[in-house]
């Protein structure tokens, strides 16, 4: 299962114009998401909007929300009564940064009239590479679009970037009842497409970056921590005793071959070093650890030092293939790993 989001903003307008405008009755709106996403999202649900449904839609085996799936709940939901009133699909989801298919949620969403929103917060960065932007296919179809230029673009944070396709919609929430909108004016209104009426200023730190690094200089950045991050992956694939889950621009995940208990024990170990900070996190029901690089200082010779740590954990855990010269704990290790497997079998 994995989470993929409906949720109601400007719901009686575009979404369901057949509620009545304050009478509408939250329970039978509907909101859905994808489960490797965010867990922020559904805090986001039971908080903000508590009375609105949150749906998790199913993916397929990549970890995309597919837009036959989004069709099904759709159906199902109309059938119970209810009124899908928003999409929310994750452009590079949190645990393993999969893709959602933005065309084919796009097309649902057309059809039925329901907001389509892209959480992009990490991987939305990747999109000033041209050779990345086959991933946004059917971004025309969508509503609103987010991305936090403070997770992958070098800006401190806070900083996220919100583009509404068309901003009425949002206007028409404007919560400052003294301050009409004013038709006639060229300058957009920016305070009138949130709820609160002022915010931080970001803008000029992301300008600062922008100017400083260039779009190439950006290109650059994006492009090096990719090949740092495949450059993992390769270390990881010369290992026989581990195997590679997912990777995806920064992220990697990995296990160790067998027993998800071998992996845990291995998170463990490298937890308690406390030199390598790295996440677990259940792919296709199996235990992976998450290794993302996000540091805009993190060089070749750091993955090779995390690699080696990670490696040297391991073979506390299990023993490596070809025995290497002054390697004398074997014996030991055969024991505790006699032991470990004795204990799983219990
Ligand atoms: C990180 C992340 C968020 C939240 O980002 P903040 O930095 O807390 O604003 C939302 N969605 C996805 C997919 C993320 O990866």
């Amino acid at each position: 299962m994995s989470y993929n989001t409906y949720i109601g903003a400007s719901i009686e307008k575009r979404v369901a114009p057949n509620i009545p405008r304050r009478s509408c009755d939250f329970n039978s709106i509907h909101a859905c998401n994808n489960e490797s996403c965010y867990s922020c999202t559904g805090r986001v649900y039971s908080t903000l909007i508590q009375h609105l449904n949150n749906d998790i839609a199913p993916t397929d085996s990549d970890g995309c929300l597919r837009g036959s799936t989004l069709q099904k709940a759709v159906e199902q939901d109309r059938k119970n009564g209810f009124h899908p009133c928003c999409v929310i699909a994750t452009f590079g989801t949190t645990g393993i940064c999969s893709f959602d298919k933005v065309e084919e949620i796009g097309d649902v969403c057309q059809k039925e009239s329901i907001w389509l929103h892209i959480d992009a917060a990490y991987a939305g960065t990747a999109l000033i590479c041209p050779e990345y932007r086959y991933l946004m296919k059917g971004i025309e179809k969508v509503d609103s679009f987010n991305f936090n230029p403070h997770k992958w673009m070098k800006v401190n944070s806070d900083c996220s970037a919100l583009w509404f396709k068309d901003t009425t919609h949002v206007e028409q929430l404007n919560t400052n009842r003294e301050k009409p909108i004013n038709k006639s004016s060229t300058t957009p209104e920016i305070q009138l497409w949130q709820i609160p009426n002022c915010r931080r200023f970001r803008a000029l730190k992301l300008w600062f970056v922008l100017r400083i690094n260039g779009v190439k200089g950006l290109q650059k950045h994006v492009r090096q921590q990719v090949g740092l991050a495949k450059h993992f992956e390769s270390l990881v694939r010369s290992d026989e005793r581990f195997e590679i889950c997912t990777s995806n621009l920064g992220v990697v995940t990995f296990r160790l071959k067998g027993l998800d208990d071998l992996t845990n024990s291995l998170l463990e170990r490298i937890h308690q070093d406390k030199k390598l900070f790295v996440a677990p996190y259940l792919h296709k029901q199996k235990f992976v650890i998450r290794f993302v690089v996000c540091s805009s200082f993190t060089e070749q010779s750091d993955i090779e030092n995390s690699w080696n740590q990670i490696k040297n954990h391991a073979n506390k855990i299990v023993v490596p293939k070809r025995k290497r010269k002054g390697f004398s704990a074997t014996r030991s290790l055969k024991r505790n790993v006699n032991l470990n497997e004795a204990k799983m079998k219990s």
